[in-house]
């Protein structure tokens, strides 16, 4: 047999390794803020438009580059930052693997023009799939300007594999912000479709978080410093009281680069202790300094993770270091410094007796007394519990076929009591459930999931239709978003106006809510709007799921009744009847139960009859 091996040609071996270091849009963002910030400047602009789709223009005042340098600067492993293995140990640079622009250049159309110090003329160069297409000298300001235009258009597959232009834009936000957040000594700017997004001054860190996510975060931060031999700590966490439900603003920095890094964000989280409840994460933004040699930034590709010498002892130290700032500012007055917090919680002794738990029962509580109440949002007629009956035989077989659980074995003859015991007996328990009893057994109904599956179906349909019932509120409000937040709403425009809301943008991240949907006129509806915010991100994120569905999701979450409320009887009653009036009665779209059933013969046979 002839020989077959051949060394792949350069514009394909780069298309390749394209695809680990770009993979989309934001990926190329960061490459060359990274490299403008490398060569020094002071002043960085980021132009985006169709979400870095259509162009990706990075501008900077740095050094510059030479006409040799400048096409130099595409070619694979060609970089100015090491010249040898041991300069792998000491790198102070962002870059360093000199694959970025080759990469770029394989899978793009790009425009480079750059001048260095000094110069009357700078170089233009145009290269496309990895040919240069022009090269030339031009007249252009001393610094760089990188264009990069139609990502991925020789990759058909990278290309439509992109997602949305919100999602897209938010990942280049998020890219920004990370860059642009440790680098308070550098001017950013940003613009998208034309529109200014950010504008950053030079300053303070402190200045930059705020600049960044809005003027209230200012009275939000607690500052955090330590000073070690291992590693020096600089930075801050957000009160625990600004805690959110999703991850949004965690930040480790190790010499002013963004890292991800599980074991030490659970430091921080481990320091806010008995703080924050299970499902809120602390805010952090935290720079931490350590010797070059002491970590290896070479593990990824994009270089977000990075391997520590000694990451425990940099555990320990952020730990202590985040509880000693909340401690200074009395947001945690009683943390012991020296006790091991896990070790907090009191064993009991062999000589220990164990006291039984004691119930307070209200001896004068009738559940089957009927009282006025206020009604249910939306009620709808419940004129006799076989109506339930009805939508329950209907509904048996759909969800044996949508989701075969331990449900499906429990499901039970869906016999309501009959006509002499016409007295429907239903039972609040904890605050959270809603015992309803039938002939052969019994329904243990969620009632947060129930409201959540009848406003999720509700939504639905408004969406689909485009018109939600609107509630125009007395006085309008203005709400402040974060500017990523402001732009997720925007790009939302249409679709939240549709289920009800309406609002108006004022200025770069305020709104004016003029309307809400009809039933959450009640609410705080800055609540409700950062809470419909918070969730469509996570579900994103975790579910991936379709923009409507999200939507739907989202809000039904954010103003459903929760766990914890007391009902009326009637409302309970309403409660059910609406939720068996839903297409989908038995479980929330994401599978998890909202009905239990008991059926009477497991229950006879447990007690042994
Ligand atoms: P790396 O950053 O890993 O060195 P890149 O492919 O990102 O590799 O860039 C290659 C080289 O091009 C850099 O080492 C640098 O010398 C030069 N370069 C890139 N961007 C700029 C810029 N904005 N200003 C000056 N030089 C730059
Ligand atoms: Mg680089």
């Amino acid at each position: 047999m002839s020989d077959i091996i051949k060394l792949l040609p350069d514009a394909v071996a780069n298309q390749i390794a394209a695809g680990e270091v770009i993979q989309r849009p934001a990926s190329a963002v960061k490459e060359l803020l990274e490299n403008a910030i490398d060569a020094g400047s002071d002043t960085i602009s980021l132009v985006i438009k169709d979400a870095g789709k259509a162009l990706i223009q990075v501008n900077d005042n740095g050094f510059g580059m030479s006409e040799t340098d400048a096409r130099l600067s595409f070619e694979r492993h060609a970089t100015s930052k090491i010249k040898c293995a041991a300069d792998l140990f000491n790198i102070n640079t962002k870059g360093f693997r000199g694959e970025a622009l080759a990469s770029i250049a394989a899978i793009a159309q790009v425009e480079l023009k750059t001048k260095v110090e000094g110069n009357d003329l700078g170089t233009q160069i145009i290269i496309e799939g990895s040919k240069v297409k022009e090269q030339e000298v031009c007249n252009c300001s001393k610094g760089t300007s990188f264009s990069i235009k139609n990502l991925f258009f020789n990759v058909p597959a990278r290309r439509n594999f992109l997602k949305s232009n919100s999602v897209e834009t938010r990942h280049i936000i998020d890219e920004f912000q990370r860059v642009a957040l440790v680098h308070s000594d550098i001017a950013f700017s940003m613009y998208n479709n034309g529109n200014e997004v950010f504008n950053l001054k030079k300053g303070s860190f402190r200045q930059r978080i705020v600049g960044i996510f809005g003027d209230k975060y200012n009275q939000k931060l607690v500052p955090v410093t330590e000073t070690m031999d291992i590693v020096s700590i600089e930075g801050f966490v957000g009160k625990p009281e600004f805690a959110k439900k999703t991850r949004g603003e965690q930040y480790f920095f190790v010499n002013n680069r963004f890292i991800k890094n599980h074991y030490l964000n659970h430091a921080v989280q481990n320091a806010f202790d008995q703080l924050l409840s299970q499902d809120q994460f602390p805010s952090y933004y935290l720079k931490l300094t350590i010797d070059p040699s002491k970590i290896d930034i070479n593990i990824h590709p994009t270089k977000t993770e990075i391997k520590f010498e000694d990451e425990r002892a940099i555990y320990a130290i952020i730990r202590t270091a985040v509880k000693q700032g909340l401690g200074k500012y009395n947001i945690s007055p009683t943390l012991d410094f020296e006790q091991e917090s896990s070790f907090n919680v009191p064993l009991l002794k062999s000589t220990d007796t164990i006291k039984n738990p004691t119930i307070k029962v209200n001896s004068a509580y009738n559940p089957f007394e009927t009282k006025t109440v206020a009604p249910m949002p939306k009620k709808q007629s419940v004129e006799n519990w076989e109506s339930l009956y009805d939508s329950f035989k209907k509904d048996t077989s759909e969800i044996i076929e949508h989701k075969k659980t331990k449900v499906e074995q429990q499901i039970i003859s869906p016999d309501w009591d009959n006509e002499e015991e016409k007295q429907h007996t239903l039972l609040q328990l904890h605050s959270k459930y809603i015992l309803a009893q039938l002939k052969s057994g019994s329904l243990i109904i969620d009632q947060q999931r129930a409201h959540e599956r009848i406003l999720f179906e509700e939504y639905i349909k408004n969406l689909a239709l485009g018109k939600g019932n609107s509630q125009q509120l007395l006085f309008p409000e203005t709400i402040d978003f974060t500017i990523a937040d402001a732009e997720l709403l925007n790009e939302l425009k249409s679709e939240i106006k549709n289920l009800g809301f309406d609002f108006d943008k004022m200025g770069k991240s305020s709104f004016v809510v003029s309307g809400v949907p009809s039933e959450l006129k009640e609410q705080n509806v800055k609540k409700v709007l950062e809470d419909l915010l918070e969730q469509f991100k996570l579900n994103e994120s975790e579910l991936k799921l379709k923009k409507h569905e999200n939507l739907a999701i989202s809000i039904a979450r954010s103003a459903s009744i929760k766990s914890g409320k007391k009902l009326s009887e009637d409302e309970m009653k309403s409660l059910i009847d609406q939720l068996f009036a839903c297409e989908m009665p038995y479980s929330l779209p994401n599978g998890k139960p909202i009905i239990i059933t008991l059926n009477l013969e497991d229950l006879n046979q447990q007690f042994d009859y």
